[in-house]
């Protein structure tokens, strides 16, 4: 047995049949299964310290506190963040959307003079500049499309490789002196395209702009370390990470999450409330954590980190490496068009294909009925299918537990795709 084969074991889900077949898994971009650490993690916060966070003097509210601390040092330590007290740079969220919606409407909120002087480096107006790629999940654009509205400013985009990667050697045109934010994918949840992002941050930074990275697609599959990258805030998901549904992450580097303000506001976010005079918001992260947060689920996360790091990141790359090799021969399937680069450099084992003549819907449920879990439709990610020239795509995406197998499982199942509908 190899590594991953006990890696694979890990996974309770993974070991049934889906309508008489072994399940093969190929649906981790959207969400990825969960290993026993992960579950046990979750089970024993409810079995032995559930209690609210950063408050009340009792002992479990002591101690969950203390985990939900712990693991959000954990999840810095995977992304090379920092994470002592008073500079952790991770906030928590309920997920990837939500980190995104809280940074832009900050943004918002400083452009309409909220957080004083400190946060003027973040307010916009007419004649700044929106950068975007034509590559990004919807949950990048849209909120940046209506930060756009709300104040005026221009949204632009990098646009597209004939491939699907991003232009990114046009930064020094598309990044220009009113430009005040980029915000840009890692990697591509259609294509699995990993972003050349150095001349994006070269340039920015050149200019005076900020860059956002949507690193849903990275955390979980490569190495990934913020401060190299150089990158001013980042986004993801934990439910991506082998971590449960119901948390996120937005990093910033320490000094703007200090001067940014806050975006959504009620309780544990506040050092003083008054009738009559404005609140004093506490420091970062907690400015950014209004409410009752996902607890159990955020601790979770950090056993998800933690489970990732003992394997090793570069580990986890190599080996969704060797799959998307596998994966990519699809292109060679008589009527079958990978949607993205179709050689191993430089992307995940995330590959988007089109089946000539076969809805995408068609093609998912041929493949379910062989108990092969694939994604259908745009991926909410419209503007790149526009790209290929479709609608919608069938997405196959690799997790730690994929095995060359299954890989070649779905490859075999799809060469079979188009007889079967022309009969
Ligand atoms: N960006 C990318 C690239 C994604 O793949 C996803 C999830 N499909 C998101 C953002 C949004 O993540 P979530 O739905 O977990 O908030």
């Amino acid at each position: 047995m190899d590594d991953f084969e006990t890696i694979r074991e890990q996974f309770p889900i993974l070991h049934q049949r889906i309508h008489g077949h072994p399940l093969v898994y190929l649906d981790s971009a959207a969400t990825s299964q969960k290993p026993d650490a992960v579950i046990e993690s979750e089970r024993r916060f409810y079995e032995t310290i559930n209690a609210g966070v950063h408050r009340g003097a009792h002992e479990l509210a002591a101690r969950s506190t203390v985990a939900f601390e712990d693991a959000r040092a954990k999840v810095a330590r995977l992304v090379g963040a920092d994470a002592e007290p008073d500079h952790e740079e991770i906030v928590v969220t309920s997920g990837a959307t939500a980190a995104l919606n809280l940074l832009a409407t900050a943004f918002g909120n400083a452009s309409q003079g909220r957080g004083g002087d400190a946060a003027r480096r973040f307010a916009l107006g007419p004649g700044d500049g929106i950068v975007v790629s034509e590559a990004e999940h919807h949950s990048v654009l849209l909120p940046f499309q209506e930060l756009a509205a709300r104040t005026g400013a221009d949204l632009t985009w990098f646009g597209l490789h004939e491939d699907g990667r991003i232009r990114t050697e046009d930064a020094d045109e598309v990044i220009t002196p009113r430009t005040k934010v980029v915000a840009i994918t890692h990697v591509s949840n259609v294509t699995g395209a990993i972003t050349d992002i150095a001349p994006v941050v070269r340039r920015a930074h050149e200019v005076g702009a900020l860059v956002v990275l949507d690193a849903c697609q990275s955390v979980p599959h490569l190495p990934v370390d913020l401060h190299a990258l150089g990158v001013d805030f980042a986004a993801w998901s934990a439910h991506k990470m082998y971590g449960p549904t119901g948390a996120g992450f937005l990093y910033g580097r320490r000094e703007l999450l200090e001067a940014l303000p806050p975006a959504n506001f009620g309780g544990s976010m506040v050092e003083l409330a008054w009738m009559d005079r404005p609140a004093q918001y506490m420091a970062p992260p907690a400015r950014f954590e209004a409410g009752t947060q996902p607890v159990a689920q955020v601790i979770a996360s950090g056993a998800a980190a933690d489970w990732m790091r003992g394997i090793g990141m570069d580990r986890i790359a190599r080996h969704e490496r060797a799959n998307a090799a596998v994966l990519l021969g699809l292109n060679d399937i008589d009527g079958v068009r990978v949607l993205g680069p179709t050689d191993t450099t430089d992307r995940i084992g995330t590959v988007s294909f089109d089946v000539d003549g076969v809805h995408p819907h068609d093609v998912g449920q041929f493949l379910d009925a062989r108990g092969i879990a694939v994604r259908v439709g745009h991926h909410c990610a419209q503007p790149v299918h526009r790209h290929f020239g479709l609608f919608a795509s069938n997405r196959a995406s690799c997790g730690v537990y994929t095995t060359t197998d299954e890989a070649r499982a779905l490859l075999e199942a799809v060469a079979k795709v188009r007889d079967f509908f022309k009969a």
